[in-house]
């Protein structure tokens, strides 16, 4: 049981943070049904999906030196689109330094939510910062399915 999840986590890790912005979509629009659903669930799915846009940082930036960012860039280089899929598939949980993945994360994503939930504002960003939540919820979840513990980026120690 646990083995079909942890390979099924890892072979659709993309496809769930999809649904799981739709799904955060799909639940603000049932606050606000006045709203155009198909543009809640947009907002949902790119909340899902931006903090991952740390991934391009840690490759091109505070990351590069790694062996890890090396793969990836030889893989971009030869522009083997599938081959980057395919590693970051395998071993992105070996990717252990995103200095955006940290506990204090979620907490900063989601208090602004609950505000801007209780006093009814800013929709959109409500969605945005939901899904942005749930991101790091999923990760932190799939790292305990899969390693048993917490990857150590989440309590802020970054391997350089
Ligand atoms: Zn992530």
């Amino acid at each position: 049981m646990r083995d079909t999840l942890i390979r099924k986590s890892q072979n659709n890790h993309m496809t769930i943070h999809v649904l799981l912005g739709i799904i955060c979509g799909l639940l603000v629009e049932r606050l606000y049904p006045s709203e155009e659903a198909k543009k809640l669930v947009l907002i949902g799915v790119l909340g899902n999906i931006f903090p991952d846009g740390d991934h391009l940082l840690y490759w091109f930036y505070y990351g590069r030196k790694t062996e890890y960012s090396k793969m990836v860039k030889q893989l971009l280089r030869k522009f083997k689109l599938r081959g980057v899929w395919r590693f970051c598939t395998n071993n992105h949980k070996e990717l252990t330094s995103l200095y955006s993945h940290n506990l204090a994360a979620p907490l900063l994503t989601f208090v602004p939510f609950l505000y801007f939930q209780n006093n009814d504002t800013h929709i959109y960003l409500q969605i945005f910062l939901l899904s942005w939540t749930v991101h790091y919820i999923y990760d932190i979840l799939e790292d305990l399915l899969m390693l048993g513990h917490l990857n150590p980026n989440w309590y802020f120690h970054f391997k350089k």
